[in-house]
């Protein structure tokens, strides 16, 4: 599946390629954003039109989108949809990128809060009604694990799944091969980067329904790969939900 759309991403204009390359401004120094939780419930969320399946944001008309992008019609990803609650932009990204490279706390119960709300509100239906769904962060190699002291995704996963009351299981994937940051590689590679990454632990059970929750979502490759990995594993229903999307 993530080999077919490499393929797609191969046909992309120079012009989506220097875009692919904007994301290189992630080596840049964050500035210093406001954390507090009244700041975070001001951040502004994308309530424009998405796609259906992959979330990707579209430049224009209402939400919800009534059709799938190009790529998803083309090759369906292995998740069942994705969402993302902000732009990748602004005090959103300077947060993140405080947490992951400069050690600031970040706001995590806040912006899990935003995420619940989200969850009750106009993603109400991303998940099927009673469908008894897990809590699933997306997982960091133990070795960056334990130089940065947490895995972000883990810790928004870990505070929203309280804040629901839904089951949190942070060990149903893990991450077998430690890779330079994705945040510097441009969309090809990154799914080169990640692909069979990660991998259910032998003999663990997979929950039916997922909620998999990680911090950005770029060019889709990790939401993919771990997607992959806990299908094969038998897995029914995933949804991605990331606090940010990269807007390229
Ligand atoms: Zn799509």
């Amino acid at each position: 599946m993530i080999r077919y759309r490499i393929c797609e991403l191969k046909r992309l204009a120079p012009s989506a390629w220097l875009a692919e390359l904007a994301t290189l401004r992630d080596l840049l120094p964050a500035a210093s954003p406001d954390l507090s939780s009244s700041a975070v419930a001001r951040w502004p969320a994308h309530a424009l039109a998405v796609c259906p399946r992959c979330g990707a944001f579209v430049r224009s008309g209402p939400a919800p989108h009534p059709s799938p992008c190009a790529l998803c019609v083309a090759v369906p990803p292995p998740f069942d949809a994705a969402r993302s609650l902000f732009a990748y932009a602004g005090d959103v990204r300077a947060a993140i990128v405080a947490a992951k490279y400069a050690g600031r706390p970040y706001p995590a119960d806040a912006v899990a809060l935003r995420l619940r709300e989200t969850l009750a509100g106009r993603w109400k239906d991303l998940i099927p009604d009673g469908a008894p769904t897990t809590v699933v962060p997306v997982p960091a190699h133990p070795r960056k694990y334990f130089r940065r002291g947490f895995n972000l995704p883990a810790l928004i996963a870990s505070r929203l799944s309280r804040h629901t009351g839904l089951p949190f299981d942070p060990l149903a994937l893990s991450r077998t091969r430690e890779q330079g940051p994705q945040a510097r590689l441009p969309g090809i590679l990154r799914h080169e980067n990640v692909e069979r990454a990660f991998r259910v632990p032998r003999g663990r059970k997979v929950p039916p329904a997922i909620l998999l929750i990680d911090d950005v979502y770029t060019s889709g490759a990790t939401a993919e790969a771990c997607a992959l990995a806990l299908k094969s594993a038998g897995a029914d229903f995933i949804v991605v939900v990331t606090v940010a999307r990269a807007v390229l």
